[in-house]
């Protein structure tokens, strides 16, 4: 809510004075709440839970994500929605609770599923991202932009009478480590849940998440609860070296693309082809598709149109001789291959093979790149 006051030093002691008395806490690990940038993907049962208690804790901004409208049958346990909600989407419902609960976070609610683009521009600009949906491909799609993105995250399911939750720290492991290759399993609606079980784990994955924001010691590790007998059990997750992603075997870009056109051949240019490729083309533009935040914090000139704006930007361009840029060459090869044949036919659209890292050493091809 953008027009709230900022609240004062005093307002919010008072308001989380019950954690910020706790030892190991403190201020400090409410300074970090209050910073921090997290993505909920999913308001089902866990997302509710989880929702609820980050808010409630004060994390500074929080991105909800889910493109269902609210059913009668959700009602059993997501706890956010009632009876007058029905038929509205469950990102705009929960935002509204959610900031009765507390003004002060900014909340943000997007009515859509997660597919590649989306995830490539909130993972990247969130500090944490929560899974409370109830599918792997978008586990997968998570873990593999997030590794990308060297982002924490933690997931959650719920099935029948038991749940796990787990958190990674995709520098040292990720859920491929854990699980290499899963086809679905049922769901709650297919399978059925006790409404009770995606609160209790979801409560799980909200500590976990509020613990990693303010100290990563409870990285990588997986919780498996049993609502038959009430256990617990913990296990540390190490990396896999069978792991598609931790072995820099494959990228999310790889593993995640549908519309990848085999006919269409990539072009590089190397870094000590640069010149000749700029005196061939005096009108070449360089376009850099890293994210707005990658841009921001190096660059080599040119304008920063992020990989999931790409294919609408280059529709609406006239024909131009083009230089993609990105940080080691991967990304715009994948681009390259997504692109019609038809459109690069005219002018030619080259990418820098290696990318940003590729000039490192070749500072003259910087400047010339710096110069389009
Ligand atoms: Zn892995």
């Amino acid at each position: 809510m953008a027009n709230q006051p900022l609240p004062s030093d005093k307002h919010i002691q008072r308001r989380y004075l019950r954690q910020i008395q706790l030892p190991g806490f403190g201020e400090a690990g409410q300074q970090s709440l209050g910073e921090a940038r997290v993505l909920i993907v999913g308001l089902g049962g866990l997302g509710c839970a989880v929702a609820q208690y980050l808010t409630a804790a004060g994390v500074g901004n929080i991105t909800l994500l889910d493109g269902d409208d609210i059913a009668l049958s959700n009602l059993q346990r997501q706890i956010l929605f009632d009876e007058a909600s029905i038929g509205a989407n469950k990102a705009d419902v929960a935002k509204q609770k959610l900031q009765q609960l507390n003004s002060q976070v900014q909340i943000t609610a997007i009515d859509r599923h997660l597919d590649l683009p989306l995830a490539e521009t909130l993972i990247a600009s969130a500090d944490l991202i929560l899974d409370c949906t109830d599918n792997f491909t978008t586990r997968y799609l998570i873990n593999d932009v997030a590794h990308f993105y060297k982002k924490n995250w933690v997931y959650a399911s719920v099935l029948g009478f038991a749940g796990q939750v787990a958190s990674f720290n995709t520098r040292l492991s990720c859920f491929r480590c854990l699980y290499p290759n899963v086809s679905e399993v049922p769901n709650c609606n297919q399978a059925g849940v006790l409404g009770v079980l995606p609160g209790i784990v979801g409560n799980l994955q909200a500590l976990m998440a509020i613990q990693m924001l303010c100290c990563e010691q409870t990285c990588n590790q997986l919780v498996r609860f049993s609502g038959n007998d009430y256990s617990l059990q913990t296990i540390g997750l190490a990396k896999s070296r069978q792991c598609l992603i931790c072995s820099g075997q494959q990228e999310y870009f790889q593993l995640h693309s549908h519309r990848c056109d085999e006919s269409a051949q990539p072009r590089a240019i190397t870094a000590s082809q640069i010149k000749t490729f700029i005196e061939q083309h005096p009108n070449a533009k360089l376009a850099d598709i890293r994210s707005p935040a990658e841009y921001q914090e190096h660059n080599a000139g040119g304008i920063n149109i992020p990989l999931s704006d790409f294919e609408s930007w280059f529709a609406g361009q006239v024909s131009q001789p083009l230089i993609l840029l990105c940080q080691t060459g991967k990304r715009c090869q994948w681009l390259l291959g997504r692109l019609p044949a038809s459109s690069t036919a005219r002018s030619p659209v080259v990418y820098l093979e290696g990318g940003l890292d590729a000039l490192t050493h070749p500072t003259h091809s910087l400047h010339l790149l710096k110069a389009l």
